[in-house]
């Protein structure tokens, strides 16, 4: 073997925060102010970690997609998903507005009741109602979307021993492109099982069939998949009239809409790939009105869009904890906030922006959070400038999903703050105590005690 031509090594110093096709440091300006409030002071006065809710950007983003629906379609009702975010102070936000409730278990059920939305506006989702639950929403004169067949013929049996014919919809599910299928949840078009429930409850009559209802998924990010869902929906509407003379009274087409978070892997930022709500409304409109409907006989169009609605406008102010350096050099900071807070963090890059200004120089990082466990990872690797002890930063994009699939683990969990209109701020949720978390302990009298 001929020997190899010797180079000689060279030292190069590494650039960061050089120009890439998005221009610079795109994921690291300082963010000293949440709607007009210093994040410093929201931090002093409601401690770090704290979540931030903007009341302005949650109006604003629900009128603009309120706008893109109305201008293109002539009658269209929100209902707010309650599991995305049920804090009261912001359901009442989106009522406000005008939404009604979308609800999927029976606490969000009581608790849009107690948010004073009439029984009639509440939108009743999910596989798990109990026959309570069903006699409860039939008195109330809810929208009762059905799951499965074994609901179907619990309802039936229930409305047959009242003698009342409660308002129902079937919750359907199909293939319109987005793999993998969704078909856990409601009955599948393609098979027939949704036609074959729709004949059931019309045959039966013991049902009143108002409405037909399908969600597709979450963080759908074709558009196109909302025209296939339309399209097979507005399918199955103009074959009951056909076959039953039963005009359907609306179409209920879920939530789904991506938020403006970015994927881990993704090699785009969600902003560059994550089509507009208008684009959304534009498939879903034009689909159903081109679709055979009489221009008299549109039926209505609900949507139950969650987290494109709120998820920008939600912060979590927190704090750096240590810095260290891991075992193969790279650097690692350790924030007051992990998982517990942040359980998106698992499929979401989530941006994260110091909270004060800094120099140019950056460093790759890993972001670790404060609980015992090895998952707990905020960013597995993410651009930041050098980050002291007791420095601040924003997390973006938390308002979905976050509180409410938040966890105690460890760690009791922090303040909600709301910043109003008029930028003043307001605690919609206060942090949790040892004596919330042990409220429904009970010890035995025997093990109330141990002496070490
Ligand atoms: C979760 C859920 C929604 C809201 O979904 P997003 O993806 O947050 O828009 C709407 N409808 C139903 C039935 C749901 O389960």
């Amino acid at each position: 073997m001929e020997k190899k031509i010797y180079e000689r090594p060279i030292i190069k110093p590494l650039n960061t925060g050089l120009m890439n096709k998005f221009g610079t440091r795109t994921e690291y300006l300082a963010m000293t102010h949440i709607d007009g409030v210093a994040v410093k002071e929201l931090i002093k006065n409601y401690g770090s970690p704290v979540f931030v809710y903007s009341e302005a950007k949650i109006r604003s983003n629900f009128q603009n997609a309120k706008r893109a629906f109305t201008t293109r379609y002539p009658k269209v009702q929100f209902a707010w998903s309650y599991k995305t975010c049920y804090l009261n102070a912001i359901c009442n936000i989106y009522h406000q507005e005008g939404s009604w409730a979308e609800v999927v278990s029976r606490f969000e059920y009581d608790k849009a009741l107690k948010n004073g939305v009439p029984g009639n506006k509440i939108i009743f989702n999910g596989p798990d109602k109990t026959a309570e639950d069903l006699t409860l929403a039939i008195d109330n004169d809810s929208l009762i979307h059905i799951d499965h067949f074994d609901e179907l013929y619990m309802l039936t049996e229930i409305a047959q021993q009242k003698n009342v014919k409660p308002r129902v919809a079937i919750r359907v599910n199909m293939d319109c492109g987005v793999y993998p299928l969704w078909d856990r949840f409601g009955f599948n078009y393609e098979t027939g099982q949704a036609w074959d429930a729709i004949s059931k409850i019309l045959v039966t009559g013991s049902l009143n069939l108002v409405g037909l209802h399908t969600h597709i998924g979450t963080y759908i990010m074709s558009s196109a998949a909302y025209a296939v869902a339309a399209s097979k929906m507005a399918d199955l509407a103009l074959g009951i009239r056909n076959k039953f003379n039963k005009s359907i009274e609306y179409i209920d087409m879920g939530g789904g809409f991506a938020s403006k978070n970015t994927l881990k892997g993704s090699y785009l930022q969600a902003t560059d790939y994550v089509p507009e709500i208008s684009e959304y409304a534009d498939a879903i409109c034009s689909t159903l009105l081109t679709s055979g409907f009489q221009a008299n006989e549109l039926p209505y169009l609900y949507l139950e869009t969650g987290r494109a609605l709120i998820d920008d406008a939600g912060y979590l102010c927190g704090s750096v904890i240590a810095n260290k350096r891991l075992s193969d050099g790279r650097k690692a900071t350790i924030m007051d906030f992990g998982v517990n807070l942040m359980f998106t963090s698992f499929w979401y890059d989530h941006k994260i922006t110091p909270a004060q200004e800094f120099g140019h120089h950056t460093e790759e990082n890993v972001l670790y959070g404060p609980l015992c466990m090895n998952i707990d990872v905020v960013r597995s690797s993410i651009m930041l400038p050098p980050l002291k002890t007791k420095d601040n930063v924003v997390v973006h994009h938390v308002g979905a999903y976050c509180v409410t699939q938040s966890m105690q683990f460890i760690a009791l969990r922090p303040k909600v703050v709301l910043i109003d209109m008029d930028d003043k701020v307001h605690i919609i949720k206060n942090n949790e105590s040892l004596e919330d978390l042990e409220k429904n302990e009970i010890s035995p009298g025997y093990l109330l005690k141990s002496t070490l």
